[in-house]
């Protein structure tokens, strides 16, 4: 494997973030959303770095397709017992690829009512973006490989690896 960010830079990144988003939200009260499975470390470092009233929630999201590069069939299970109506809401995913997963899960937000919406990814894809929305915070851009690490998986696997690293054939 390839390292692509090491655990200082990833670090570092996520310091910046943190920085913006307690700027931006100026101690107004924030709802933090994680995807799982692949933001749930990315949740727990952000979350720990900001200073503001918070309160954090889960969405269930999948789009199930090993490492092939065409997106699959989106699934996001059901929303509504979010209690997102009036909040302020932010939505973090690992990856910003084609864009599929945040905008479908973005849209279903949506209809909760939440005071304000926006979206933060640790890692954002160059030249795969198939849709119109595009996430109001990232922390990296990287070119188009198949990374692994710091969440991200393949089939299920180096979720728990602190780096972000690209997967080579031989790899698996
Ligand atoms: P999108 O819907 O933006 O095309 O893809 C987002 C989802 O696809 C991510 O949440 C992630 O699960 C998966 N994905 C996209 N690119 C990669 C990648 O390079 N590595 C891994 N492990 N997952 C990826
Ligand atoms: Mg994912």
């Amino acid at each position: 494997m390839r390292v692509i960010l090491t655990e200082a830079e990833i670090s570092e990144g996520i310091t910046r973030l943190a920085r913006q988003v307690a700027s931006d939200y100026d101690g107004r009260p924030l709802t933090v959303l994680g995807v799982l499975t692949g933001s749930l470390i990315f949740l727990s470092d952000l979350i720990r770095r900001l200073d503001l009233p918070l309160k954090v929630g889960l969405v269930q999201a999948s789009s199930y397709r090993g490492q092939t590069k065409s997106p699959g069939s989106l699934a996001i299970a059901d929303v509504s017992g979010l209690n997102v109506c009036g909040r302020h809401v932010l939505l973090l995913d690992d990856i910003f690829d084609t864009g599929q997963t945040l905008s479908g899960i973005v849209a279903e937000l949506h209809r909760l009512e939440p005071a304000s919406l926006r979206s933060a990814v640790l890692l954002w894809k160059e030249g795969r973006q198939r849709v119109a929305l595009t996430p109001d915070y990232h922390c990296f851009r990287i070119p188009d490989v198949f990374v692994v690490g710091y969440g991200l998986d393949f089939n299920d696997e180096y979720r728990h690896l602190p780096h972000v690293a690209a997967l080579e054939d031989h790899d698996h």
